[in-house]
């Protein structure tokens, strides 16, 4: 596995790639999960490229971007053993120089939700990734299904912006308990950690009376019912898988989205409505 750092160094080499290229973009610290991506990449490219890159522009003021977990010794490990061939791990300096004055704005799917929540963020993600599409050149980026309103804002920034790019998404991967793997999730003490699956099992709850025919108001009792008495929920709903509105009705391209607090660890989660 060839290790990059440079863009224009990454330019070259990724330019000689056979193809199809797949790409899996990170910010490190990697799971099961990421290792999922790069698989399932594996078996679809001839070539596969990640990237590790802690976006600043994608944390608020105040978010844990200092401390946001990094192992990069660990996880060039993780990712020569899941067959990538090139990473690419850009300076932030290269990445977002001082005089940097361009950002990509997805609007209103970036708007709510995660992005009320985190101002700012979906236009920093989808500013980065637009940038590492750019110098990877991919035919596919693989995503997770686990960060449900990013995969809505990066399809709608492929489309809007004729990327030639095939958005891959694949299911989350959870631990035995149902708690979705998350790099944040070694931020959380261990009662937080007993309490951390109570999302999962609330959104479940949710979605299941929705799926039967309650009522939203009802549905959501439900669900904060089942969450633990510690967290504190910051949205639970049922949106449109594409635009990121709220919808009434549980039907297939519909998702079920959560939110909450565990002590000062902030979790999400979905599951998607498939019938
Ligand atoms: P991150 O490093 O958190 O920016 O995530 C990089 C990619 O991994 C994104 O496409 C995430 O949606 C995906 N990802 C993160 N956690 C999981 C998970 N538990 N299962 C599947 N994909 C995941």
């Amino acid at each position: 596995m060839r290790v990059l750092a440079s863009i224009p160094e990454a330019r070259g080499a990724l330019r000689a790639l056979r193809r199809p290229v797949g790409f899996v973009p990170t910010m490190g610290a990697l799971h099961a999960g990421h290792l999922a991506l790069a698989s399932s990449a594996r078996k679809r490219s001839a070539s596969v490229v990640a990237s590790i890159f802690v976006n600043p522009t994608q944390f608020g003021p105040g978010e844990d971007f200092e401390r946001y977990p990094r192992d990069l010794d660990g996880d060039r490990a993780k990712l020569r053993d899941a067959g990538v061939d090139v990473l690419f791990v850009p300076e932030p300096g290269d990445m977002f120089p001082s005089n940097l004055s361009t950002y990509v704005d997805p609007g209103a799917v970036g708007a709510s939700y995660e992005g009320a929540a985190r101002p700012g963020h979906f236009r920093g993600v989808a500013t980065v990734v637009v940038k590492l599409l750019h110098v990877v050149g991919p035919d596919a980026v693989y995503l997770g299904q686990k960060d449900a309103q990013q995969v809505a804002v990066l399809r709608k920034v492929l489309r809007d912006l004729d990327f030639h790019v095939d958005a891959v998404v694949e299911p989350t991967v959870r631990e035995p308990d149902g708690l979705a793997l998350s790099s944040r999730n070694a931020y959380l003490s261990p009662e937080e950690r007993r309490a951390a699956p109570s999302l999962y099992r609330a959104l479940q709850t949710f979605l299941n009376a929705m799926q039967g025919g309650t009522k939203k108001a009802g549905a959501l009792k439900a669900a904060r019912a089942v969450l633990d008495a510690h967290a504190v929920e910051d949205y639970i709903d049922l949106v449109d898988a594409t635009t990121f509105e709220p919808v009434l009705l549980a039907a297939p391209g519909t998702v079920a989205i959560g939110a909450a607090r565990f002590g000062t660890t902030r979790l999400i989660d979905n599951i998607a409505a498939e019938r």
